[in-house]
């Protein structure tokens, strides 16, 4: 059996966007450490590739990827949320990378499923604009990458706790890759409202459900059985990526939702199930957000024993109303174009 590989580099680590910022170098060190101390068997760490100028071009603007360039070297502020220090761009390169090398790999068989590393993250990232503490988008670069691969659909699942409006916006009129969202709404970056579907030969093709803060994973839990999980397999993708943040966990200081380890571990049990039944296990998990230093770590640790060592976790039952209100107005939003859905 081919193993769980981990892309990882430390040239993530020299990305630094100041002393003061959440999306610190310390994020990843203390991920790497739990796994050196807590080894799971069945993975395998190795150094990825930078992307390739063609990778970056098939979701960036000619605009974007010269401006970004021209950052090498240098300490910048993009936006209040997003700056760079001199290594930032070779970092942003290769973490862009790292995501392309994961799913190629997985694609070919010659590893079992993936999880990139890296930082900085990407789901903010549009395809003219860097923000959000992101520069390229990493998870819509890796997607094109698997298309033009040969791989049909792809399925991008983003659990991260903001909204991923870059990866909303590259493939906003498409319905080759299927963009789904789970995230607190109203909040930052204040798209994802349940009536964002996509639109022309994409529209149904985006599926955003906003939560409330304090959302649990009983309330995940809701969300895949009633809306993801049968939209998901109903499209049946040849690919499952996901945006894996973790900052809706209850630890973290800049949300507000109550996700625990179990929750992280539970939703991706059933990403894993949903990839061995629609797709070969082909699935590849890339690092967003997560803040609390602590519960990042255990939460990833948690999901690569998923992926690697066949651990399982289910959902607690039990629904808050808030939460069932707004899984409702998803559906309503979704069930045109989705019979799955319909009652
Ligand atoms: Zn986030």
């Amino acid at each position: 059996m081919t193993s769980t590989l981990l892309l990882t580099d430390p040239l993530f680590l020299r990305h630094d966007p100041g002393p003061e910022h959440p999306e610190s170098p310390e994020r990843l060190t203390r991920i790497l450490k739990l796994l050196e101390h807590e080894p799971i068997s069945g993975t395998e760490r190795r150094a990825p590739r930078p992307a390739t100028e063609e990778e970056l071009a098939a979701v960036h603007t000619p605009r974007l990827r010269e401006y970004l360039r021209g950052l090498r070297g240098r300490t910048e502020v993009i936006d209040p949320d997003t700056l760079t220090s001199p290594d930032s761009y070779d970092a942003a390169v290769l973490a862009a990378g790292a995501s392309v090398q994961a799913v190629e790999e997985v694609l070919a068989g010659r590893a079992r499923n993936a999880f990139a590393l890296v930082r900085p993250p990407g789901h903010h990232a549009e395809p003219d604009r860097a923000m959000g503490f992101c520069l390229f988008n990493n998870v819509a670069i890796a997607a094109e990458a698997a298309r033009r691969q040969g791989a049909e659909r792809v399925l991008i699942f983003d659990w991260d706790v903001h909204h991923g409006n870059g990866t909303q916006a590259a493939f906003w009129q498409r319905r080759d890759v299927l963009y789904m969202s789970v995230h607190q709404y109203p909040y930052y970056p204040d798209t994802g409202a349940s009536f964002e579907v996509g639109e022309g030969p994409g529209a149904g093709y985006t599926l955003n459900c906003g939560m409330p803060g304090g959302g649990t994973d009983a309330d995940y839990g809701a969300f895949f059985q009633d809306l993801f999980l049968p939209v998901a397999e109903a499209y049946a993708p040849d690919l499952v990526l996901v945006s894996a943040g973790f900052d809706a966990h209850r630890a973290d200081p800049l949300a507000d939702m109550a996700l625990t380890e179990r929750g992280f571990a539970a939703m991706s049990t059933a990403l894993k199930a949903l990839a061995e039944s629609v797709c070969g296990g082909r699935l590849v998990m890339m690092l967003e957000g997560g803040y609390a230093l602590e519960a990042l770590s255990q939460s990833v640790h948690a999901c690569v024993e998923v992926m690697a060592e066949d651990m399982k976790d289910s959902f607690p039952e039990g629904v808050s109303r808030e939460a069932a209100a707004a899984l409702q107005r998803s559906r309503e939003a979704l069930e045109p174009y989705w019979r799955v859905l319909g009652r």
